[in-house]
């Protein structure tokens, strides 16, 4: 068996990254037909646009893919081409996992905790426009009930199929009455068809909170896009930093599996970043396409590598500016070693 999946090697710090990921999906013996495609400001001249329609065909095609992070400018420029492709293949949910490794420098052990991240709407619906230029500008806040029980079916649907106890709905009810008060009514109404996973809801400040004093108390977070993406950064703080923070994004029929981190482009070229985030968004593709051994395999390298402490890269090392650091591709080359 060989599966072909779309290969986005991003930019910035992304190509690297992809590139140690690929390694070690391979060294699991699992045979791949990698589609590679390229997306992001590099492909601009060539293509007159940051997401070529050939990288969506592709996607459409293989219905899996394996993307690396992609720059967006910040305040002018063109839109986030991370968003673009969520939006144009309604991969609906983003689902970010953080869990605690032995051997992180970490406040609290035992974290375990998975943000399920509505994907297509909310802010990121991209509604804005300039009122008066330079003085005022408004953006349209879109939360609809067909994406509430989409995102939240998805995250009880998650909980049940992985052991899950407790859903959190997190919104800011409160004060957004009429978007985040549609959405935790959307979210009782679904969770009144899982009798057996618990269900409570809270204030996404108090949620913040929370999560920094007491994140062993919850468990699987379902949350409307904005809140989703501040709090999967918070959890994956929790767990040791966003290099080792793994996530992925779902549709009905496609999957795109994608580190939690961004393009960190100062550091691109540098063989310097964590390879990890992406490695274990690989292993979640492998488990989404049924291998699970293999996936495991992966998982288990990962955590001996963190826990012996030795081949790490500097941001899991309790000094950053520590000169036993490894760099990006050393720290996969060890992941490859203990598997084998
Ligand atoms: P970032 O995630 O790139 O970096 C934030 C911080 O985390 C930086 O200090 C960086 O050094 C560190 N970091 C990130 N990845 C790391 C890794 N693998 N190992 C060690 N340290 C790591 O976030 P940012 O700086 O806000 O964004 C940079 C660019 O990435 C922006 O253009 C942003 O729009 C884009 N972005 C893309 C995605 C995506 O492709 N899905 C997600 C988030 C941000």
């Amino acid at each position: 068996m060989v599966y072909r999946v779309t290969l986005i090697p991003g930019d910035g710090t992304g190509p690297e990254l992809v590139a140690a990921a690929r390694r070690v999906l391979e060294a699991t013996g699992i045979r791949f037909s990698w589609d590679v495609q390229e997306a992001g400001a590099d492909v601009m001249d060539r293509y007159g646009t940051p997401l070529p329609d050939k990288v969506l065909d592709s996607i459409r095609v293989n219905g899996v893919a394996l993307k690396g992070p992609i720059t967006t400018p910040i305040g002018t420029g063109f839109r986030s081409v991370n968003v673009a492709i969520r939006k144009a293949l309604d991969l609906y949910a983003n689902l970010r996992l953080a869990r605690t490794m032995k051997g992180l420098p970490v406040c609290h052990d035992k974290v375990d905790l998975v943000v399920v991240r509505e994907n297509t709407e909310d802010l990121y619906a991209g509604i804005e426009h300039d009122v008066i230029p330079g003085e005022a500008a408004e953006s349209i806040r879109v939360i609809t009930r067909r994406a509430t029980e989409n995102i939240v079916r998805f995250a009880f649907e998650y909980a049940r199929a992985n052991n899950r106890h407790l859903v959190t709905a997190v919104h800011k009810a409160n004060i957004l009455k009429a978007t985040d008060g549609l959405f935790l009514r959307v979210a009782e109404e679904v969770a009144a068809a899982y009798p057996d996973i618990e269900f409570n809801d809270r204030i996404v400040d108090n949620m913040a909170m929370q999560l920094v004093q007491r994140p062993y108390e919850y468990d699987v977070l379902v949350c409307p896009n904005l809140f989703g993406d501040i709090l999967s950064d918070l959890c994956s703080g929790l767990v040791g930093g966003l290099g080792v923070a793994p996530g992925a994004n779902f549709g009905h029929e496609i999957a795109v599996f994608e580190p939690v981190h961004g393009s960190a482009p100062k550091y691109a070229g540098q063989n310097k970043v964590n390879p990890i985030a992406t490695i274990l968004s690989g292993a979640l593709m492998l488990s989404h396409l049924g291998e699970i051994e293999a996936a495991a395999r992966i998982e288990t390298a990962v955590r001996g590598v963190v826990a012996e402490g030795k081949s790490v890269t500097y941001d899991l090392k309790p000094d950053r500016n520590d000169p036993t650091a490894v760099g990006t591709k050393e720290m996969a080359d060890a992941i490859i070693a203990l598997m084998s």
